[in-house]
């Protein structure tokens, strides 16, 4: 697919936290917008989001802010898509792109489906870059560098609103891959959604005991990280991509499994075979991929 200038007169970002504020201060450094409009919930976020130079301004009317819109970006929390698109399928004007960065695919897409009578110029997308910080003030323009960004196109999706979509992202550093969104809900549900399920888990497991945190160390730092993220958008993603991180955490609890039975049973052979196993499969993972991240 070849890729075009991105020139944009008008994007609306509808959640203008970490990931639609980054989005518009990437794009406003490289020059392809002209204005942005950010639609929320918070006036604090959004009067922060001005200050910062994130957005040009604001509404809390998402009907009256798309009215000369030319690309939408949805970045709020996957649950919340529907009633976003519900106000979208009634006040989007043709010529309007739409798109967006939810964690999950196959639900957002379900809900476009639900809400927009022509679903061709809505082009599912999810960058895979993020920190644990949320809201405009925790945005920067340098997040999406060098970072994957899925599209989940399907065939009702119009082939040049992916191309523009497509452009957007690159001209903000990222690397565009296409794939289905159930592959993409499956991988994510592996290399995402359950670490994320995990660190809450283990945080909680050990936060009955502030005295086990006083002796906490760069590990349980590094391990944990991600359980600092926004509760909200996590219960979300959770809920939004139920079947395949039930399965995921099936398949975690199997292996825990082995090592409870190995431990209960003294197996020094099996915990090394393990461990042996997981060191070999992550050190080539990094060896790989380690430069890319
Ligand atoms: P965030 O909490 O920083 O920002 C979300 C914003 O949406 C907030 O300002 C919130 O007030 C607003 N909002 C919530 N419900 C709303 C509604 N109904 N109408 C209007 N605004 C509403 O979250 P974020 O990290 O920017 O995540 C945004 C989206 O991007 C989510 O769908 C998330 O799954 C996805 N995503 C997040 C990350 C990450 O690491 N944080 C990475 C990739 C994709």
């Amino acid at each position: 697919m070849s890729v075009q200038m991105t020139h944009i007169k008008h994007l609306v970002v509808i959640g203008t936290g970490l990931i639609g504020g980054s989005l518009a201060l990437a794009l406003k450094r490289a020059g392809c917008v002209e204005r942005v409009t950010g639609v929320g919930r918070s006036v604090e976020n959004l009067k922060e989001a001005v200050r910062l130079g994130v957005i040009d301004d604001f509404s809390h009317d998402i009907a009256a802010a798309v009215s000369d819109v030319d690309m939408v970006l949805l970045a709020v929390p996957v649950a919340a898509c529907d009633q976003v698109f519900a106000v979208l399928a009634t006040s989007l004007p043709d010529k309007a792109i739409v798109t967006d960065a939810g964690s999950t695919k196959q639900s957002v897409m379900a809900s476009a489906e639900r809400y927009l009578s022509d679903v061709s110029r809505f082009v599912p997308a999810h960058p895979i870059a993020g920190t644990e910080h949320s809201g405009a003030a925790a945005a920067f323009a340098e997040l999406f560098e060098n970072k994957k960004c899925i599209l989940t196109p399907n065939e009702q999706t119009d082939t040049k609103a992916v191309m523009q979509v497509q452009a957007m992202w690159e001209a903000v550093g990222a690397r565009v891959k296409i794939m289905s969104a159930a592959e993409h809900d499956d991988v994510l549900a592996a290399v995402s959604h359950l670490p994320h399920l995990a660190a809450f888990a283990i945080v909680n497991a050990v936060g009955k005991s502030d005295h086990a945190f006083r002796f906490a160390a760069g590990g349980f730092r590094d391990f944990t990280r991600i359980a600092s993220s926004s509760p909200e958008m996590w219960r979300d993603i959770a809920l939004c991509n139920q079947q395949s991180i039930v399965d995921k955490i099936d398949a975690l609890q199997e292996e825990l499994t082995v090592l409870r039975n190995a431990l209960n049973t003294h197996d020094g052979d099996a915990l090394l075979d393990k461990f042996t196993s997981a060191k070999q499969a992550r050190d080539i993972w990094m060896s790989k991929y380690g430069d890319k991240l």
